[in-house]
């Protein structure tokens, strides 16, 4: 009795399952599964003992390395369907005729914490899609915010560093927080967003998906334009204030995995609409921002969504580890009619996620079951490797070309022909503009209540760093729109000055 679905999960498997012999990791049937074989009673054990071996040399091995950013998630699976033909911008298969469903997978994670921390830290939120397309898989790995703090993928590895623990204390460092953001005033966008309601989002189905990066489009005629993809949420934006948000932390860490969990086993089925934005080459030549800047949106006003179909996730995970830890996704994962933009983030992400998978899950990462192609077939001369489990393409040449019918090329999947140049230098973007679109979003976006809450959310944060990185911060924002920097700043100076008459109290009793 009151008990969710996501609690009842072995009720529910005891319901639908007879018991069935138990074996060894080799099928072979098990006699005890609670004694030790020993020489008598009371020991010692039997290197023979294959029971006892089997089952703790595995234990010692059930742990793969945790992401280093996503570690916490929740997924699930489903479909997506077209509604709106593209085709006159894109020759993919996924968006071939309105009606079409493809199977799809989805992971939801925040960024910072580790595995087991709690889903409503202010953080943004992964939101990446597998397409199981029959002409390969295609990955969508966004997030729930259009933008991101940098603009060039050399800064990740050192931002991520400062949103993680201090290595000596092993505690998130406040200084080396707002010092990074601080420094890098291209942040001040996306530490907006962050720090709005959206930073805490309801769970993960109250919450918009972006594909973020810009995209290149071609379709079956060759012409291409850039894009950018945006699922929003059909449940509507729900989100936690702070104080919810902390409150629903201590309650439930694990809120947002048991909310997805609950909806779909009770077949309320959450679903997003997905749109895409266009530019053509001529407007990127024109745009007066740089249309491949991470840190910027294309305004709705000048490249308004255009529908082209739905995501809908009706399946649960039939084991979190094979379907969700090992599920591993990739923005080099792309199918014809689908190209990289030159964006600096993109370019970075497409080389870093097929790294960290190989590392995380072995040079064959491709053939588990949740990440292989299932639709198309893979017939290349990739061989052998750890845990290679496909069969290995069996007797088919392993070598380019050949003469024994092995797989050929065929140019009509050649991608645009792209014209480029310039000088190879280190270019410097630190500089570019950082804060006219934040600027928008403050004084156009956000209403009076949700104005307060972001400059508190910000100010109750950023007032644990040094004297000196609140200044730089709030000169940021202050750059952004000068009201928003000044209000940030009373905020804080309230919160030292009621600080320092609390110790003072202290003192004197
Ligand atoms: P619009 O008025 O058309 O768009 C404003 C958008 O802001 C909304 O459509 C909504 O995006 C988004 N939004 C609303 N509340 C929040 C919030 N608390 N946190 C984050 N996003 C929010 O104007 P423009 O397109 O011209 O953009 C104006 C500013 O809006 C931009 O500078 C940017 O800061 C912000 N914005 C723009 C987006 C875009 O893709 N153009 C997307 C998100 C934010 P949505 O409909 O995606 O929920």
């Amino acid at each position: 009795m009151g008990r969710d679905e996501a609690t009842n999960q072995l009720e529910n498997y005891k319901q639908q399952n007879r018991q069935e012999q138990l074996t060894t990791g080799h099928g072979a049937p098990i006699d005890d599964k609670l004694n030790s074989l020993s020489v008598g009673p009371r020991g010692p054990l039997l290197l023979q003992d294959h029971v006892l071996i089997d089952e703790m040399a595995h234990f010692d091995r059930e742990r793969i390395p945790e992401r280093v950013v996503h570690a916490k998630g929740a997924g699930a699976f489903g479909y997506f369907e077209v509604t709106h033909d593209i085709s006159k911008y894109c020759k993919a298969a996924v968006f071939d005729g309105v009606g079409k469903r493809t199977p799809i997978a989805v992971r939801f994670s925040t960024v910072g914490g580790e595995s087991g921390s709690a889903d409503t830290a202010r953080d943004p939120r992964g939101f990446a899609v597998k397409f199981y397309t029959e002409e390969g898989n295609w990955d969508l790995v966004g997030n729930n915010t259009p933008i991101f703090f940098i603009r060039d993928p050399l800064l990740f590895p050192s931002f991520i560093h400062t949103q993680k623990r201090n290595p000596v204390t092993h505690l998130k460092d406040p200084d080396a927080f707002w010092d990074f953001i601080s420094l890098m005033p291209m942040t001040t966008h996306q530490v907006s967003f962050l720090f709005s309601d959206r930073g805490t989002p309801n769970g993960y189905r109250f919450m918009n998906g972006y594909g973020s990066h810009t995209f290149k489009l071609v379709n079956a005629e060759g012409e291409p334009v850039y894009c950018k993809f945006h699922y929003k949420t059909d449940q509507g934006i729900k989100c936690f204030n702070r104080q919810e948000a902390d409150e629903m932390a201590k309650n439930d860490p694990d809120f947002a995995i048991r909310d997805l969990y609950n909806s779909i086993s009770t077949e309320n089925y959450p679903s997003w609409t997905m749109h895409i934005q266009v530019m053509t080459f001529e407007e990127a030549e024109k745009f007066e921002f740089n249309p491949f800047d991470l840190t910027k949106v294309w305004p709705h006003g000048q490249f308004p969504l255009i529908q082209v179909g739905k995501l809908v996730l009706n399946r649960n995970p039939t084991n979190y580890f094979s379907e969700v830890e090992q599920i591993a996704f990739s923005p080099a994962h792309l199918v014809p009619g689908i190209e990289p933009s030159p964006d600096k983030m993109l370019q970075g992400r497409l080389f870093s996620y097929n790294d960290t998978h190989r590392h995380r899950l072995g040079a064959n990462w491709d053939q588990i079951p949740v990440n292989c192609p299932y639709r198309a077939r893979v017939k290349n001369m990739q061989r052998d490797g750890p845990m290679n489990v496909s069969g290995n393409q069996h007797g088919a040449p392993n070598y380019f070309p050949n003469s024994f019918s092995g797989p050929t090329a065929d140019k009509k999947w050649a991608q645009k022909t792209i014209q480029t140049s310039g000088d190879v230098a280190r270019y410097n973007s630190a500089d570019e503009d950082n804060f006219t679109q934040c600027g928008i979003f403050y004084r156009d976006v956000l209403n009076e209540e949700e104005k307060e809450r972001l400059v508190d959310n910000i100010a109750s944060h950023l007032c644990n760093a040094q004297k000196f990185i609140q200044e730089r911060a709030i000169r940021n924002f202050g750059s952004a729109d000068k009201e928003y920097g000044q209000r940030i700043k009373e905020n804080i100076e309230r919160r030292t000055k009621l600080d320092d008459e609390n110790h003072n109290r202290k003192s004197n009793l």
